[in-house]
């Protein structure tokens, strides 16, 4: 019973941890290490050879690739957090690699891309809790640009829990599509935003530049099909003659946290 629930819980989170954790029962036979704790690091340190040396090198054949773990020169892209990374949760298609990564040089040395959810590396139609769509590769969650109030300077990282949840909100004269949605009764629509303290880096505003000038260029890009932002932030940006970036629909939560982005 004891191994199912944490075979169960090792699949919902990381896709292959529950297959490392039954490999690891099959192998410890062998170990001479018994006691548990011993077992416990044993355990860890499998998963994260599994985690970061065999899938980035067994996906691809499955026809997902890893995002990159940090920024290089030639590639400004890293992941708002390293253990979403560890979770498996930074997986996608080529093209949307490509896509992003084209993305990251269109914007310039300055600019480092922050990407929160992608997908797990295999099989379409598993559910990357919570998100409803990131089951097959072809979507990615984005940070927006934050930029310092005093000096310009770039955040180049991302803000509130594993990057969600700090609003950029309607302000006054814009369309409030979160009050609508909570008006039509879809309670889900800003839960997270009640759930995560939205303080975090407030010397860094919203860039409204750097933003509208990553939207125009995912927008353009023919690999991507559809971008997902709040209609208020569409407004402001200036973004009305992009057909591909729209309203996702009140079922969904809100997107002035994070842009999201899909093939
Ligand atoms: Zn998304």
């Amino acid at each position: 019973m004891f191994r199912s629930v944490v075979f169960f819980l090792l699949t919902l989170t990381t896709q292959i941890g529950g297959l490392a954790f039954l490999l690891f029962i099959w192998l410890k036979k062998y170990l001479k290490w018994k006691r548990t704790y011993q077992q416990l690091a044993l355990f860890l340190a499998f998963y994260l050879f599994c985690s970061l040396m065999v899938l980035p090198i067994v996906a691809p054949a499955f026809g997902r690739t890893p995002l990159p773990l940090y920024a290089t020169n030639k590639q400004g892209i890293k992941p708002a957090s390293l253990l979403a990374c560890l979770m498996n949760r930074h997986y996608v298609k080529p093209a949307l690699k490509e896509a992003i990564v084209a993305a990251s040089k269109a914007m310039g040395a300055n600019v480092t891309l922050v990407y929160l959810d992608g997908n797990f590396p295999f099989w379409n139609g598993f559910p990357l809790l919570p998100h409803k769509s990131h089951d097959d590769g072809e979507k990615l969650d984005l940070a927006f640009i934050y930029q310092s109030r005093k000096d310009q300077t770039l955040l180049n990282k991302g803000k509130g829990l594993l990057g969600y949840g700090v609003v950029e909100p309607p302000i006054s004269g814009e369309v409030n599509q979160p009050a609508i949605c909570e008006h039509r009764g879809y309670w889900q629509y800003s839960l997270l935003k009640r759930l995560v303290p939205q303080r975090k880096a407030p010397e860094y505003a919203f860039s409204e530049s750097h933003n509208r000038q990553l939207l125009a260029i995912l927008a353009k890009d023919h690999r991507i099909d559809k971008i997902f932002i709040e209609p208020h932030l569409k407004a402001r940006l200036k973004l009305g003659v992009y057909a591909k970036i729209r309203f996702h629909g009140c079922a969904a939560v809100r997107h002035d946290d994070h842009i999201h982005i899909q093939l």
